[in-house]
């Protein structure tokens, strides 16, 4: 990652587009969520990326949001029997949670890129 950054777009919009953290161009994934090894525009190499479990707890938290809201309304309001609830909320549960996944998972990416953030590591005396 110690490249410097090209011509470095804004990591939201870039994340989003699922394009690349530091030219904005090459495309990030190489299938749903997998990654390619480097931008295919500037060269980048994408060996630093590590978005963890990020993007899966910004998902959940969301979707957790919605779903459980949403199911907590229509019980108070109508009661209906679970087949209703299954129906209602097993496909609001596939659509909050795979649709923004991928859109995520490359914003935290182009702001990990952005910021260089990187794991922790001990300096010692006399080191730079
Ligand atoms: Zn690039």
């Amino acid at each position: 990652m110690a490249d410097s950054p090209v011509v470095e777009p804004n990591p939201i919009l870039a994340g989003l587009a699922c394009r690349c953290p530091r030219c904005g161009k090459g495309k990030m994934f190489a299938g749903f969520l997998g990654l390619k090894p480097r931008c295919e525009a500037c060269g980048l190499d994408y060996a630093f990326i590590d978005a963890g479990d990020g993007p899966a707890v910004f998902v959940i938290l969301f979707a957790g949001f919605v779903v459980v809201g949403a199911a907590l309304v229509v019980e108070t309001l109508y009661a209906p029997p679970l087949w209703v609830h299954a129906m209602l909320w097993l496909p609001l549960i596939l659509l909050t949670t795979l649709l923004p996944l991928r859109a995520i998972k490359g914003v935290l990416i182009a702001l990990q890129y952005h910021h260089q953030a990187a794991e922790g590591r001990l300096q010692r005396r006399g080191e730079q």
